[in-house]
């Protein structure tokens, strides 16, 4: 089921999301070579804290022990912050992060380069960053989910990079993970709707090489089967009369569309 919701509880997601944006801001400028991926979940907890926020990670499933998920180089997703993870120049972290505030979530994520990355792996960044905005610019009232699949897929294939098949978006808004589920490759016209008082979570996962994953033991972390390097960026966003609203920026998304040369909603 689809949860549809109000404009007061799109407020409240939009609370939560900018804590999310905060935390991510915050985490990402900590990010330096010597710093392990438990100093930013630390971070990530203190935001929440200031925030008046809970996690929508901690606990999740009952065991996830963390509030940021983090990712380093071949792994894409899922990855657990740990003392003995520690970040060396020349690799890239993706941190993923969730808060709830009055029960309503925001979710999003975010590659960060430690220094200097490889030319090839700065390239996946920005391509995969690309394909989120082009996947959010695609969203419009009356339009279909499939939309979304379709531009983040056409971004990023003339690069010849992997797109992960086995996780993607998702709805958002009671609950961290809702219908309808968002494949990041498709053609456009189908699934669901976009229909006011939605609100989903757009989040390409892209590999330098193919798009096969593997999970390791800890039942958590995903990585690539062909250890190549991924990407992964994600925000959590809504539809207005103007067009897509993003949540979990600072300013609803305006900077990034308009950098992009993609519409610049209201
Ligand atoms: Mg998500």
């Amino acid at each position: 089921m689809i949860e549809k919701k109000t404009p007061a509880e799109i407020e409240k997601m939009r609370v939560a999301g900018q804590v999310v944006a905060q935390g991510l801001a915050e985490m990402s400028a900590a990010v330096a070579p010597g710093v392990t991926t438990a100093d930013l979940d630390e971070i990530g907890r203190d935001v929440l804290r200031r925030g008046g926020a809970t996690s929508s990670f901690l606990n999740y499933h009952g065991t996830f022990p963390a509030v940021i998920c983090a990712s380093v180089n071949d792994e894409i997703v899922h990855g657990i912050p740990k003392r003995s993870t520690v970040l060396r120049e020349g690799d890239v972290v993706a941190i993923d992060y969730g808060a709830i505030v009055d029960g309503w979530h925001g979710d999003a994520a975010v590659t960060v380069p430690v220094g200097e990355v490889a030319p090839e792996v700065a390239q996946l960044l920005r391509v995969t960053e690309e394909s989120l905005w082009q996947g959010l610019a695609a969203a419009r009232l009356g339009g279909r989910v499939s939309d979304i699949s379709h531009a983040v897929e056409s971004h990023v294939r003339p690069h010849g990079f992997g797109i992960v098949e086995g996780y993607g978006g998702h709805g958002i808004g009671s609950a961290m993970h809702q219908d309808p589920h968002v494949l990041n490759y498709g053609r456009p016209g189908r699934g669901p709707k976009l229909e006011k008082g939605l609100a989903l979570a757009i989040e390409p996962m892209v590999n330098l090489g193919g798009p096969d994953t593997v999970e390791l033991d800890d039942g958590w972390t995903v990585v690539t089967r062909d250890g190549s390097w991924s990407a992964h960026f994600e925000h959590t966003f809504t539809l207005t009369d103007e067009g897509p609203t993003v949540l979990t920026s600072f300013d609803g998304g305006r900077a990034k569309f308009a950098e992009l040369g993609l519409l610049v909603p209201a």
